[in-house]
Formats: structure tokens, C-alpha cells, sequence
């Protein structure tokens, strides 16, 4: 019945796929899309590809002519009515192109660079096509900068590769290999696409060259492959409406416009609208919808056409009233009844939902980091990383960063310092807002990859934790009994040689005697100060151990007791510990302390020092 439904549907049944560019930077996102829609200049036209907002519309007529080079015998039939590629290369569109969780973008292009293999942010966009099942194809670009290669401008790669010189073709080898491994490390087998017997097992991998164009007409025909193998069903032309808001921008004489790419239905002027909005549900009607307008039609007073009604896969800017606390990634419904007030209401927390699914997603015991990013879509992104990354997050917020976030974060200071931190992902923080955090101890990580958020972070607690325990240092006392057996010096600093009897003793161990008047019967704690130094044969060492041979110790403090004085030689010298300095080896030291030393402690010196 599906078969049936696929083969009686007509190109025009059929809506134009949505395809976004992902990859790390420099890889040459931006110059692809620039050379795909480069006008052949000898062929004369662009065959009809038009410039839309935020992205650009290829009919099939363009493409055909586009892949013409490695289709000479017309075997390939296109039965999708065109493609639509996403301008802004990147996570922003294809984290917002969201709705309810899954990609409206409908296929992506991951692009490498030859020459450097899998980068952080290759990781990452791999990351996220995969959560959201996005089939994708990946540009191996820059395939020119091989030692020697020799240009053909925009011929397909099978022919060019073949004319290249035997070392050419041994190093592409030896790098395609690179990668195919470097992929099959992060769990996804990719083949050469025309050594690819599967697209649904595996990744094709298309070499291209965005400065020849070599390898573009062959990523364009895998493109369209790829959609029609795999997804002509989700593309059959549906009436319900599919928008999302990719930008929100000042435009000087329209106010504030969303940019949105519209991936199903028809939306016509009038319309009433409902979107999310950092204030609450936006209800308004569009006042225009707007293209731009062709070179030739630049002499007229707008860079704008305005139109009445559109239809699906286009991108297109909206003008309405009502548009400031719009947020990118939001969804965009349609009144069908503008009169009925219930099903705007339905409409309005219908949209509201995806901001409050996120705020579902903050621990329930409340503490936990602050997040912030631009937009829905990234903030989706970043949630979900950080819940596998097992940070709890405890606010979050979309657009840039002001004072009050930082207030909302700083009330972790009390509950849980080591959370009273905000991770910002592609937002602006305000100076204002930075200057409060320095003062608060607010600490602010902004980064633009996902992950460096979490590399920030997790440095942040490790080095909290090392000043913890660097703190706690002076205050783990070690247990140890030692008998003096010569005095070298009285006072300032005390040297005397000990015997250790019972326990270990360590550098910074700070030593005490206890004496028992006769007379009264009370006992006095007589402390000497901190062993500064252990000494045998006129070396230093660290520890000397129950029963190893004399060492001499200088002990250093202030108001020292002197020998000969408040202390006689033949005083036990005794680990002056503290219920604070048991407690620190429990939670610092657990595993340095032996049982010995912990009936050492329990059995001698806690009631020696009346400790309960
Ligand atoms: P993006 O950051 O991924 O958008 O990368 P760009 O498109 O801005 O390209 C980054 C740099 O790589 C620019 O200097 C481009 O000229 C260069 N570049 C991009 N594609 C190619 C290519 O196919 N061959 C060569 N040799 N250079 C390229």
C-alpha cells in the first residue's frame, strides 16, 4: 500500500527536502554552499535557484543541470521537485530546524577536510545528527590541496581522481582509509560513495573541492540519492503546517521579523500565528511575508517582494507586530479560527511546552549549574549533553546573559559553591553582568562548542577539589607517638632526635606533650608546633615510620614551650589531633590512612586529647 502510495505520487505531491551544513570550522561550509549555487556562467542561467531568506531553493531542473557531469545518460531519475539548502552553516540551524524533539532539517552534509580528518566540532555535529537521526552524507573537502593534483573545474571525482597521477591517487587512498578508520572509531562505517552498497548501513563519503567544484555535482546527485532512498515518505506533501523560527532581527522600517523556514503546509498574509517567547506565549498576525527580491528588481524602493501566500520547503522573514521576546528555534502554528479564542489558548501552550519540557529537564533537588544559550534549539543541544555528561543543571535561559541571570545563579553560592557556575553557549554576557558575577564569585564559561562547556567545567571542579584538599592539608593530622632520645635545640626552632613508637610521622604533623599535674591531677596539652623537617644520616625524608631508626625532627610555632623548661626530654610526644582533623582524613584521606592508624587514634590519642 506504501509502495503503491510512493508510486502514485507525482513530484508535485512531494515537497523539497531541507538540508543543512554541519561540520568544524574551516572546513569550508561556507565556500560549498557558495559554489553550488554559483551560476555556470557558460551554461548562461541559474536555472531557476533562487535566493530565499536564510537558505537557497534548487528546482529540479537546476539540479539535474548541476549533476549533469555524472549523469550523462540521464539513468538517474529525480523525483523530489527540488532541495532546499540552509544558508547559515552550523549547529544554529540545524539544532533549531526542531520540532518536538525530532530534525525537520531532512538530510545534512558533514564536511571534513581531507587534509584533517575528524576535528571537535565534526564530533559534535556527529553527535547531534545521530540523536536525531538525521541521515547525512559527508564532503571530504579540499581534495585539491593533495600534493599535486591536477584540476578539472566541476567535473565529477570518479573521472578526475582517474586522471590524477599514481602518487595523487595512492595519498587520497591513504587519507580516505584515515577517515573511514577515524569514523568507525565514533561508531559510524563509512565507505567511498561509489564503493557504498548501502546507504542505510552505511555513510557515504564524497570527496569534493569547493575552490574546483570537482566532486559537487557528485555530492548534489548523493544528496538527492540519499532523500529518495530514504525518505519519501516523510516528504509527501502534507497540508499541516510545519514552521520554525530560525532568526529573530531588527530590520530598520519592519521592527522586529523572525526568519523562519517554513518545511510543510502554506502560509498566507493574514495569518495568525503563535509562537514561543521569553515572556510567554506570542500570539499575531503576519503583516507580510518577504523574499528578496531579484538583482533586477533592486531598482524598486524595497530589497523585499512581498508575498501573499507561500508554500513549502521555503525560507522566508515574517514581519507582525509583537515580535520582540520571540525565540529562535520556536515553532510557529497556525490559527485555523482567528475567533476562537480556546484554540489560540490550545495554540499558545501547545507552543509554550518545548520551553517548559526543558525546564523539566533541571534536577528536582535544585541545585545544579546555570545554563544559558541563544536559542531553543541550542539549548536542547546543550541540555541533552550535560545530561549525559551527569552536570545537573538547575536554571536555564535563553538570550544573552544580564544581571539578573547571574543573581539567579549566585543563590547556589549558599546551597552548593561548586555549582554556582553558568555555562553559556553562543550567547552574549553583558558587562554589567560580568562585573556582578566577579564580585559574587559567579564563575561565567562561554564557548561556542558544546563540549568546550564541558572541559570548562569539569577543570572548574577538579581544581576546587585540589584547593579543597590543599586546604584540608595543614589539617589532616596523621597519628603518631614518638620518644624523644636527645635534645639538639631548646627553642625556636625545637631539634630534637625521636624514636617513632607507634603510628607514622610526617612532615607538617604538628606535635604535642601532655602533662599531668601531680598535685591537681589536671592535664595540660603543651603544643610544640609543626614538624618542619626529618632528617637521618643528614638526609631529608619525608616520613619515618613505627620502629625505623632515629630521626632528627625541627618542630617550629609560635610560643614555642622550651626544653629544659615546660618540657623534659623524656615527654611522649604525641600527633595533636582534633575532631576537625579526623573528620578531614575521613573525607580527604580515607584510603592513606591504615587500620593501624585508625586504632591509633581511637584507642590512645582521642581520649588522650578528650575527644568524643
Ligand atoms: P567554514 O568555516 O567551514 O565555512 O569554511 P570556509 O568556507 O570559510 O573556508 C575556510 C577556508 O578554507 C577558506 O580560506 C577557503 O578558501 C578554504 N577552502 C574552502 N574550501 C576549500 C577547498 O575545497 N580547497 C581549498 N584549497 N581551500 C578551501
Amino acid at each position: 500500500e506504501l509502495e503503491a502510495a510512493r508510486n502514485a505520487a507525482s513530484k508535485d505531491d512531494l515537497r523539497s527536502p531541507i538540508c543543512c551544513i554541519l561540520g568544524h570550522v574551516d572546513t569550508g561550509k561556507t565556500k560549498l554552499l557558495d559554489k553550488i549555487r554559483q551560476t555556470n556562467v557558460q551554461e548562461g542561467e541559474a536555472g531557476g535557484i533562487t535566493q530565499q531568506i536564510g537558505a537557497t531553493y534548487f528546482p529540479v531542473e537546476a539540479l539535474e543541470k548541476k549533476t549533469d557531469v555524472v549523469n550523462k545518460d540521464k539513468s538517474f531519475e529525480f523525483k523530489v521537485p527540488g532541495l532546499l539548502v540552509i544558508d547559515t552553516p552550523g549547529h544554529e540551524s540545524f539544532t533549531n530546524l526542531r520540532s518536538r524533539g525530532s530534525s525537520l532539517c531532512n538530510i545534512a552534509i558533514l564536511v571534513v577536510d581531507i587534509m584533517h580528518g575528524l576535528e571537535p566540532q565534526t564530533l559534535e555535529s556527529m553527535k547531534l545528527l545521530r540523536d536525531r537521526k538525521t541521515p547525512f552524507i559527508v564532503a571530504l573537502n579540499k581534495i585539491d590541496r593533495l600534493y599535486s593534483w591536477k584540476p578539472i573545474a566541476n567535473n565529477g571525482f570518479r573521472d578526475s581522481l582517474s586522471l590524477q597521477n599514481k602518487a595523487v591517487q595512492n595519498e587520497f587512498r591513504d587519507r580516505l582509509e584515515k577517515t573511514k578508520l577515524a569514523f568507525s572509531e565514533q561508531g559510524f562505517n563509512a565507505e567511498l560513495f561509489y564503493e557504498n552498497k548501502s546507504m542505510a548501513k552505511y555513510v557515504s563519503l564524497v570527496p569534493t573541492s569547493a575552490h574546483t567544484g570537482e566532486g559537487i555535482p557528485d555530492m548534489l546527485k548523493l544528496l538527492v540519492t540519499l532523500t529518495q532512498e530514504r525518505m519519501t515518505r516523510q516528504l509527501m506533501y502534507l497540508s499541516e503546517v510545519e514552521c520554525t523560527v530560525l532568526e529573530v532581527k531588527v530590520i530598520e522600517g519592519l521592527g522586529t521579523t523572525i526568519d523562519v523556514v517554513l518545511s510543510n503546509g502554506i502560509l498566507n498574509e493574514g495569518d495568525r500565528i503563535v509562537l514561543c517567547g521569553t515572556e510567554g506565549a506570542i500570539s499575531t498576525d503576519i503583516r507580510a511575508l518577504l523574499t528578496p527580491a531579484e538583482m533586477k528588481e533592486l531598482r524598486v524602493k524595497s530589497q523585499y517582494v512581498h508575498n501573499k501566500t507561500v508554500k513549502a520547503a521555503l525560507g522566508v522573514k515574517i514581519a507582525a507586530n509583537g515580535l520582540d521576546n520571540a525565540i529562535a528555534g520556536s515553532r510557529l502554528l497556525v490559527v485555523k479560527d482567528k475567533d476562537n479564542e480556546d484554540e489560540i489558548e490550545e495554540l499558545e501552550e501547545d507552543v509554550m511546552s518545548d520551553l517548559e519540557n526543558l525546564m523539566s529537564k533541571i534536577s528536582p533537588s535544585k541545585r545544579g549549574v546555570t545554563v544559558q544559550a541563544s536559542t531553543l534549539g541550542s539549548l536542547e543541544a546543550l541540555l541533552e549533553f550535560l545530561r549525559v555528561s551527569k552536570i545537573p543543571v538547575a536554571n536555564i535561559s535563553i538570550g544573552p546573559v544580564h544581571k539578573r541571570d547571574v543573581i539567579t545563579s549566585s543563590a547556589m553560592l549558599e546551597k552548593a559553591k561548586e555549582y554556582a557556575v553558568m555555562l553559556c553557549f553562543d550567547v552574549k554576557v553583558d558587562k554589567d553582568a560580568h562585573e556582578l558575577a566577579d564580585q559574587m564569585g559567579v564563575k561565567i564559561f562561554t564557548a561556542e562548542i558544546i563540549y568546550h562547556l564541558f572541559d570548562d567545567f569539569t577543570k572548574h571542579m577538579k581544581a576546587l577539589n585540589e584547593a579543597k584538599k590543599e586546604e584540608s592539608k595543614m589539617l589532616a593530622v596523621f597519628p603518631c607517638v614518638l620518644k624523644p632520645v636527645a635534645v639538639f635545640n631548646k627553642k625556636d626552632p625545637i631539634v630534637i632526635g625521636v624514636d617513632v613508637v607507634d603510628g607514622n610521622l610526617r612532615l607538617t604533623t604538628p606535635l604535642a606533650a601532655v602533662k599531668h599535674n601531680p598535685v591537681t591531677g589536671v592535664k595540660d596539652v603543651v603544643a610544640l608546633g609543626r614538624v618542619t623537617s626529618i632528617e637521618r644520616d643528614h638526609k631529608q625524608i619525608p616520613i619515618c615510620k613505627k620502629g625505623q631508626p632515629s630521626v632528627a625532627i625541627k618542630i617550629e610555632g609560635a610560643n614555642q614551650p622550651m626544653y629544659g623548661r615546660q618540657l623534659e626530654e623524656s615527654d611522649t610526644l604525641y600527633s595533636l589531633i582534633s575532631r576537625a582533623s579526623i573528620n578531614t582524613l575521613k573525607e580527604f584521606y580515607r584510603d592513606d590512612v591504615e587500620k593501624d592508624e585508625w586504632t591509633l587514634i581511637a584507642k590512645q590519642l582521642k581520649p588522650l586529647f578528650d575527644i568524643q
